[in-house]
């Protein structure tokens, strides 16, 4: 790690457009600060319309011949990338980790993640094309997809490698060329990914990265009218601005939002089994996921002893230095995400909810943005900690009595992302699946990723789904080419 932040320090970050690194025009620079002890990592260049023009000019200049590759050559470089990136995976590990605050014990595969979805798509580059004949008795009718233009991908901060590359590579492997415009507050992996293109030999112009804010080159991005398509992924309400900025030059979107997820346990789950599903998915990776449990829904005859139970393991939970390999909630990534979750242990209490477990900020080592998990029990469905999405390790408990109060209670929200269910009976596990409002399920499972299918939410938490052939719906048009017999 010493070895990586001192060169940063010393190099800084600037953007990549058409296979150079360039700074902004302007000089204008910001910092990204370190969430484990608040030191400057880095001082990265601060783009905005200007460098958001040069570079969607540089991915149109490269989209012709991009589009145009075999689409075995490109299976072949996208390969190339990945491997790569698995060279560098704990390089990668390393960055994010002190960038973002995530702890090594979950960061650790989030880079072989990144590879396998290079790999994944590289493998679908050959079918992207692929189409349909609906013939007729006068005539042929070919249904076949082109690649939509250059498009613009927008990042958040959380699993930033892993998420950029979940966009980026379909969108490459559809022959698009892309503009990346990473979270501001957490830039060093994304400074990374071009130049492992590059050592690919994936050419110019086809990745370009500029970096800044998302009011500056975020905004840009999506007005810039060589754009296509926005693929974005963070906040709802950044989903709406999103929405308006692109109105006037009618880009498509795309967009992975937030969620506010339930994880129903019913009475007679495996309730070991549910519990230790419970912990994973709030509590690993700091809870800053987006497809967190963040609402434990669980049945007012078991309620009291899962929530001790729960407690005590909330308890034991160990906070600590993110490169620690037994941390296992590291620092919030910056002041103001820490500010926003401590706000919502005096709101738990001024609503009158129980705060079980943690409920505090941590002084962890280095003097970082930590605090502690959080368990908040006695909860009512429409309490501010019941309907916000958090985005930390702070998991709040609301009782039901039965299967129609659980789907009422879990479906009473904007978000619609995730859901997971523990019960031992299959018919209820599928009925209420049914009747869920999410785009994901999860029956006695913790979140895995199948990555043919489906990804995506409802309601406020998305538009669209990514995932096999999704992606390349949203990144390719369809075309029908008629001919008389
Ligand atoms: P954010 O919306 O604040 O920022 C995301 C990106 O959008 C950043 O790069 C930012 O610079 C940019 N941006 C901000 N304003 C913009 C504007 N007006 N125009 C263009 N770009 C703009 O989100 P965040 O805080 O970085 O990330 C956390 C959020 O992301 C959470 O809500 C989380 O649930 C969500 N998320 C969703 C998924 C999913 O798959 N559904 C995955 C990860 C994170």
């Amino acid at each position: 790690a010493a070895t990586l932040t001192a060169k940063l320090q010393r190099d800084g970050v600037g953007h990549h457009i058409a296979g150079r690194r360039v700074e902004s025009a302007s000089g204008a620079r910001f910092q990204t600060i370190s969430p484990i002890d608040k030191s400057v990592l880095a001082e990265v260049a601060r783009g905005g319309a200007g460098e958001i023009d040069q570079a969607a000019q540089a991915a149109a200049k490269a989209f012709r011949s991009w589009r145009d590759l075999e689409s075995e050559k490109r299976r072949a470089v996208l390969h190339k990338v990945a491997d790569a990136i698995e060279a560098h995976q704990d390089d990668i590990a390393v960055l994010e980790c002190v960038d973002a605050g995530q702890p090594y014990k979950f960061m650790a595969k989030a880079a072989l993640r990144a590879a396998e979805n290079f790999r994944f798509f590289a493998d679908k580059a050959v079918e992207a094309r692929h189409g349909l004949n609906l013939p007729t008795k006068d005539h042929w009718n070919v249904t076949t997809r082109v690649p939509i233009g250059p498009v613009g991908v927008i990042t958040p901060w959380n699993t930033p490698f892993m998420l950029s590359t979940w966009k980026i590579a379909p969108a490459l492997a559809a022959g698009c060329t892309v503009v990346h415009k990473p979270a501001e507050w957490s830039p060093l992996t994304a400074d990374l990914l071009p130049r492992l293109l590059a050592e690919a030999g994936v050419p110019e112009g086809v990745l370009n990265t500029v970096h800044g804010f998302g009011e500056e080159a975020g905004k840009a991005l999506t007005e810039h009218p060589a754009i296509k398509a926005i693929g974005f992924v963070g906040e709802s309400s950044t989903g709406s601005a999103i929405m308006a900025q692109g109105a006037a030059t009618l880009k498509r979107v795309h967009f992975e939002l937030g969620g506010k997820n339930p994880v129903i346990v019913f009475a007679d789950a495996d309730l070991e089994r549910a519990l230790d599903a419970v912990i994973f998915m709030i509590y690993s990776l700091n809870g800053e996921r987006c497809t967190s449990s963040s609402r434990l829904l669980v049945q007012e005859d078991i309620a009291d002893a899962f929530i001790e139970a729960l407690a005590a393991r909330v308890r034991r939970l160990k906070i600590g230095h993110p490169l620690d390999p037994r941390t296992e909630i590291g620092p919030l990534i910056h002041e103001r995400h820490y500010a926003k979750v401590c706000s919502y242990f005096d709101i738990a209490r001024a609503e009158g909810a129980i705060v079980k477990a943690g409920g505090r900020a941590h002084d962890g080592p280095g003097g970082g943005f930590y605090v502690e998990p959080t368990l908040v029990a006695g909860a009512h469905p429409r309490m501010r900690v019941a309907q916000e999405e958090v985005f930390g390790p702070y998991l709040t408990v609301i009782p039901f009595a039965d299967e129609a109060a659980a789907v009422a209670i879990a479906n009473d929200i904007d978000y619609g992302l995730t859901g997971y269910v523990w019960t031992a009976e299959m018919g209820r596990a599928l009925r209420v699946a049914d009747q869920l409002d999410a785009g994901m399920i999860w029956l006695n499972s913790e979140n895995v990723r199948h990555l043919p299918t489906p990804f995506g939410g409802m309601k406020a938490s998305g538009i669209g789904r990514d995932g096999g052939d999704y992606s390349f719906d949203f990144y390719m048009e369809t075309k029908n080419i008629c001919l008389a017999k």
